[in-house]
């Protein structure tokens, strides 16, 4: 046979679809519905001109102005941009956010999306020989990296609420004597931990245990883990520019974390790749964080657009969970998952439907502009029958 054992054991990611038959509303794959800041463009377009001999160098290896950045923007917002306040072009966390340390350099890694950045904190922290903790029901791509590096999980069920079982996590880490990971908020559900519940949950943990804290969608109304790190020192908290940064298509993710293990991630990624993500999107990047009053602004609004969007949902009769995310989780007795999909696609516009048992009843709904939820709302009345 041409291809290795390996190669025919793997179970790869299957994305959002992205059609292109027809030019369809986005609300399935969790993308911003704004677009990055003027400033990110200004910086791309003036660095690509001003300086083309860039491209044809390796960029910074250290991705030193990026993190520099990248630490600067968290000790600003506090970690959560849809509490952040902005005066003028300063930021400043809401009291309950405030970061009790300064975020420094030394503290970040980032890789070229969070998911490579989490396919090497998977390398770096989980073992083959014993299993890893992760909910039933979470980012559907944990378990891929699982089979890529062959490391066997331990699934556990979420409760009747759709929140994670942190007791039982908790139990089964320490019988595997091994880590855990865990979206927060979670994904698909939306539902987020307290930090207060995080830090009991690492405070009952032994010190040699991995915690992985995927905070994804946290700027969009969850709490952040990142002032656990003062106190915890097995703690790794991985981030996305996609989500609330507007930068999907930019690939840019990062670790927050002791100096000590980022060193051990970047070890990794030397071992793969020993260049970072590329020139231009270090500059974007970087430029992203420093505008990061204009995502406060636009994390604001999918916020508020959510919670209208719960209303609606709600007043329609819908099961809808609420949500910390830019995303809703919902469904309806008497219309399957899956019709209810292609009843809105349709109508020109994608939401997320998935076939797994135990969840096919939903649908997931990105949050999109005011524009976009309104032809929604139009949308889920005609599929509906009104
Ligand atoms: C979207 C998402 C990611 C991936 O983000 P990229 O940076 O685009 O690779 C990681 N984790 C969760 C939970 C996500 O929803």
């Amino acid at each position: 046979m041409l291809t290795s054992n390996r190669m025919n054991g793997l179970h790869p990611y299957v994305p959002g679809e992205q059609p292109k038959d027809r030019v369809y509303i986005k609300l399935n794959a969790n993308e911003n519905p704004y677009p990055p800041s003027k400033e990110v463009t200004k910086a791309v377009v003036k660095f690509v001109k001003q300086h083309p001999d860039k491209l044809g160098l390796y960029p910074d290896p250290d991705s030193n102005d990026l993190h520099a950045a990248i630490a600067d923007m968290l000790n600003k917002s506090g970690g959560v941009l849809c509490r952040a306040q902005v005066h003028g072009k300063e930021v400043a966390p809401a009291p309950e956010d405030k970061i009790p340390f300064t975020v420094t350099p030394d503290m970040i890694y980032s890789g070229n999306g969070s998911d490579e950045v989490l396919s090497f904190v998977f390398y770096a922290f989980f073992d083959s020989g014993r299993k890893f903790v992760l909910p039933e029901f979470t980012y559907s791509f944990y378990p891929v990296y699982a089979g890529f590096y062959d490391i066997p999980m331990d699934t556990v069920p979420l409760k009747d609420d759709w929140s994670l079982d942190t007791e039982e996590m908790l139990k089964r880490a320490e019988n595997n004597q091994c880590g855990m990971i865990f979206a927060n908020p979670n994904a698909p559900t939306g539902i987020g931990l307290t930090r207060d519940q995080v830090r009991e949950m690492l405070k009952k943990a032994r010190a040699d245990q991995i915690f992985i804290v995927d905070e994804a969608y946290v700027d969009f109304g969850g709490e952040s883990c990142i002032p656990l790190l003062a106190e915890f020192k097995n703690l790794v908290i991985v981030r996305t520019f996609s989500k609330s940064l507007c930068g999907a298509g930019q690939r840019l993710g990062y670790i927050v974390s002791s100096p000590e293990l980022v060193n051990i991630v970047t070890t990794v990624k030397n071992s793969v790749n020993h260049f970072p993500i590329d020139a231009v999107a270090q500059v974007s990047g970087a430029a992203a964080c420093r505008d990061v009053a204009y995502y406060v602004g636009t994390s604001k609004k999918v916020a508020e657009e959510r919670e209208a969007f719960y209303n609606f949902l709600k007043d329609k009769g819908f099961y809808v969970i609420k949500s910390q995310t830019n995303f809703l989780f919902a469904k309806k007795d008497g219309i399957a998952g899956e019709d209810l999909y292609k009843g809105i696609k349709a109508e020109g516009l994608l939401i997320r439907h998935f076939k797994t048992p135990g969840i096919e009843d939903f649908v997931r709904i990105t949050i999109g502009t005011k524009e976009q939820m309104a032809e929604l709302r139009k949308a889920f009345e005609k599929v509906l029958g009104k």
